[in-house]
């Protein structure tokens, strides 16, 4: 039982931090020398909301219109898009999509699965961290192992918030490994397979966008920003992605028949 595409989300993931510790990571490594890798420069704020629905709706943000994740003091939900997703459009098409965690929105968003992911996509204690990575990978796998499906869909959302609070530090570090070794869980449940994060990371300073205050409410100083460097790890896919919009291209091409 597998998945016929995989696509894995790593929200903030980012080039400096992995290949400055490859041989900490053995997954990413491994991937680095057998599947196709590259820095995706975006064309776009690198904001996750917008950036996660132009990835999988394949519009621009002033198309799809989904700005932040709150407006006016209301979070937004799945119905205050107006816009098909890949998995509204596949799924019409008769394949068997399902996706997991798709952080567009907060919570974030279940197609086809019944799920809570602890932290609700804004954690912000190691409880809650530890608890999204280990949650969604059982899920994930529990799924892969029990299904057979055209496309799956998966996203780990923390790596955002502890780069945001903790850039610099060795704790980043400790999380990209814990990611990687979820990777090495879900590949072998996909034939081909997108590996890809929303924007990267670098130091506060460093950014071009500021996408949060200096510091937070309770007064904690934000170490990290968002970067527009995004990293893009592909197998078995033809298509060439250029831009976040074309990872929905690049899905919709693999089931043209
Ligand atoms: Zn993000």
């Amino acid at each position: 039982m597998s998945a016929k595409l995989l696509v894995i989300g790593i929200d903030a993931a980012t080039w400096t931090v992995i290949d400055k510790n490859i041989d900490s990571l053995p997954t990413f490594k491994k991937l680095k020398k057998e599947a196709k890798n590259k820095a995706l420069i975006l064309d776009q704020k690198p904001y996750s909301a917008p950036c996660w629905t132009s990835m999988f709706t394949g519009l621009k943000e002033e198309e799809h219109k989904h700005h932040e994740f709150v407006v006016d003091n209301i979070l937004q939900t799945r119905e205050d898009i107006n816009a098909n997703f890949i998995w509204d459009i596949l799924t019409r098409r008769k394949k068997k999509v399902k996706a997991l965690n798709i952080p567009f929105i907060v919570p974030p968003y279940n197609f086809n699965i019944d799920f809570k992911v602890p932290g609700a996509g804004v954690g912000t204690t190691t409880k809650e961290w530890n608890g999204e990575i280990k949650e969604v990978t059982k899920k994930s796998v529990e799924i892969l192992r029990k299904e057979d499906l055209d496309l799956f869909i998966v996203c780990y959302t923390i790596l955002d918030k502890i780069q945001h609070l903790h850039w610099g530090e060795e704790i980043v570090l400790e999380y990209y490994k814990k990611i990687d070794s979820a990777i090495r869980e879900l590949t072998p449940h996909g034939e081909k397979l997108i590996i890809i994060s929303d924007h990267g990371f670098c130091s506060f300073g460093e950014a071009r966008v500021q996408t949060l205050p200096r510091k937070t409410k309770t007064g904690k100083e934000l170490k990290g920003d968002h970067h527009e460097e995004a990293i893009l790890i592909t197998k078995g896919i033809n298509t060439n992605i250029n831009n976040l919009r074309d990872v929905f291209k690049a899905i919709k091409n693999e089931f043209r028949n």
